[in-house]
């Protein structure tokens, strides 16, 4: 399944490649969500996304999001928000991502993200650096939470909504990342777990 419905929103699943490994994501749970199998036996082309997408018109929102890191595949984001905006420019497009692009491109792509994407959605996930590898087990080590942080720091000079998030999970002092979010200037969200029925990246 490439493309999905949830509410009033049209979810893009473009891979299910993550340098990451959540304890809570849905990816350890099963096949999918909302009865959608978002395994995907291979990952689709720019076209095979943008013919699953149709005519979006109606859709509160188009969203990168997936079952895996959607900047894992940068450039085919890129281009479909690039043809998105071209063709239905009342339709915003949000990103749903780990934050961790800069890190995976080893550099920094915020400036791609410019003109093109109304609001990215990254996963704080905890207030340091030690318990975000405890919970999210990086590939990339505790450097990965450093980077999240600055990626949304340089998000703000591109995309007009930035929004860190975090999973209410009882470890998660969620106060002190709302102060974080704060002090990044950014929007901050709670999303809830809900297990094996619900959490999505
Ligand atoms: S929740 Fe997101 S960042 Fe974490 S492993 Fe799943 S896809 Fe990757």
């Amino acid at each position: 399944m490439i493309a999905y419905e949830i509410g009033d929103s049209l979810y893009l699943n473009i891979t299910n490649r993550c340098p990451n490994h959540c304890s809570f994501c849905i990816r350890q749970f099963g096949d999918g969500l909302e009865g959608y199998n978002l395994w995907l036996e291979k990952e689709p082309t720019t076209r095979e996304i943008i013919e699953a997408i149709g005519d979006p018109t109606g859709y509160k929102e188009v969203v990168f999001c997936g079952y895996g890191e959607p900047l894992m595949r940068l450039q085919v984001v890129l281009d479909v928000a690039r043809y998105l905006k071209k063709n239905y420019p009342s339709v915003p497009i949000r990103i749903n991502t780990n934050g961790l692009g800069n890190l995976i491109h080893g550099e920094d792509i915020t400036p791609h993200f410019k003109g093109l994407i109304d609001t990215i959605s990254i996963s704080l996930n905890a207030e340091n650096a030690k318990k975000y590898q405890e919970i999210c087990n990086s590939d990339y080590g505790e450097d990965a939470y450093y980077s999240l942080l600055e990626f949304a720091r340089k998000c703000k000079n591109y995309i007009p909504r930035v929004v860190l998030t975090v999973v209410d999970l009882p470890e998660i002092d969620v106060e002190k990342c709302r102060k974080i979010a704060e002090e990044l200037g950014v929007e901050f969200r709670v999303r809830q777990f809900e297990g094996e029925d619900g959490e999505r990246n």
